[in-house]
């Protein structure tokens, strides 16, 4: 058996591995990469077997405090047209995802703080928890909030968070981040602690291919991720926008097949670490190649996010360029998606909340 077999073999029994193992595994390339993926995805079948649940993503709002470099709907990007969906949108789209079979919500937006804000949240969370049925999973995805927040939230129906660390290095993170306490990695470990401590199903994640970044440091994520035993993951490509300023180091960066490359096999890689989280093939995949996430689901992703924002504001949703927007007629597209999914030897899990195993099993 070649070095390489033994340790993804080590790996996929033992579920542990040693960094400098990592990186020759997210170094695969061609047959290699493919004996990888398969792996995974055996191990994929075996932990949490062949289904893939739906995640309604609605971006409520685009407006936020913060300026991370990388990002399209940062502060001081002027060029944005800033926009918030009313409840009533809201509610719609969390009916159509409802009537339509998805398992759970994911509402994401820019961050914001103070009371009327955090009010509104709960006023909708409440809404949405006694009106629509059969229950459906509700993630939030509203950035770092203080624990007292993170609580009501919880408490009005909230069940699940998704907060990326977008990189487990701190000196990449001041590099991708304003110097300020508005942007401090140890925050951001804080209120992943306070997510874990209130009960909330923790999700988090990285970008891939961002500048400065090596393979080692990728290598450490997974790690980080597993230590951190976290039970959902998001994880997807760096993408520049040309409204930021991470925009001048876009030749910095890995070619987009090697970001693709290099996030599917972060996502094989994760699966074989972390049999039974759910991990999500991501939009920014698909940015990459157009079906990219079918590729991540034949690594190892067990989750797929459609955006059923009201369409008229996903164009104005742009953390990074070229952002897919979602088919006109997102009910015309789900058949399509479904085949999709078959065709990886999977199956769309409908009217389930889809739970990680690892979360249920803690
Ligand atoms: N404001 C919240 C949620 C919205 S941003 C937050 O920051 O947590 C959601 C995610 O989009 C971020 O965590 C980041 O990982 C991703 N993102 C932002 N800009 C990106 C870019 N240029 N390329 C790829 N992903 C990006
Ligand atoms: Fe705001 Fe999130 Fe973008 Fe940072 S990544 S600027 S917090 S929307």
């Amino acid at each position: 058996m070649s070095d390489f077999s033994l340790i993804l073999e080590r790996l996929a029994a033992t579920g542990k591995a040693e960094s400098e193992h990592l990186t020759t595994l997210l170094s695969a390339r061609g047959e290699h990469f493919a004996q990888l993926c398969a792996k995974a995805q055996e191990v994929r079948m075996r932990s949490v077997g062949s289904w893939v649940y739906l995640r309604g993503l609605i971006e409520m709002s685009n407006l936020c405090r913060k300026n991370c470099l990388y990002c399209g709907i940062r502060a001081a990007n002027s060029s944005v047209t800033r926009y918030v969906l009313d409840a009533e949108s809201i509610l719609s789209a969390v009916t159509f995802a409802a009537d339509n079979g998805f398992g759970s919500i994911a509402l994401q937006a820019g961050e914001r703080v103070g009371e009327v804000y955090t009010r509104r949240v709960t006023d909708l969370l409440q809404r949405i928890s006694s009106s629509i049925k059969p229950q459906l999973g509700i993630t939030l995805s509203l950035g770092e909030q203080p624990e007292s927040v993170l609580r009501e939230w919880k408490n009005s129906g909230a069940t699940r968070y998704l907060l990326r660390i977008e990189t487990s290095d701190p000196k990449l993170y001041r590099m991708l981040h304003p110097d300020n306490d508005l942007h401090s990695f140890s925050s951001r470990l804080d209120t992943l602690s306070n997510l874990r401590n209130l009960g909330y199903i923790v999700g988090t994640g990285v970008m891939i291919g961002l500048p400065g970044q090596s393979i080692e440091m990728l290598a450490q994520d997974l790690l980080w991720l597993q230590r951190q035993e976290v039970d959902m993951v998001g994880m997807g490509p760096y993408i520049p926008h040309m409204d930021t300023p991470l925009w001048h180091k876009r030749h910095e960066i890995p070619r987009a097949e090697e970001r693709l490359r290099l996030s599917i096999a972060m996502v094989a890689c994760l699966r074989l670490l972390m049999p039974t989280i759910n991990i999500a093939a991501t939009t920014a995949l698909q940015v990459m190649q157009s079906d990219g996430r079918e590729l991540a689901i034949r690594a190892g992703a067990n989750v797929i996010m459609p955006n059923i924002t009201p369409e008229c504001r996903q164009n104005d949703y742009a953390l990074y360029s070229h952002k897919p927007l979602a088919q006109e007629n997102l009910l015309d597209a789900l058949p399509h998606l479904q085949r999709q999914i078959s065709l990886c030897g999977c199956e769309v899990q409908l009217h389930t909340p889809g739970d990680p195993l690892h979360f249920l099993n803690r």
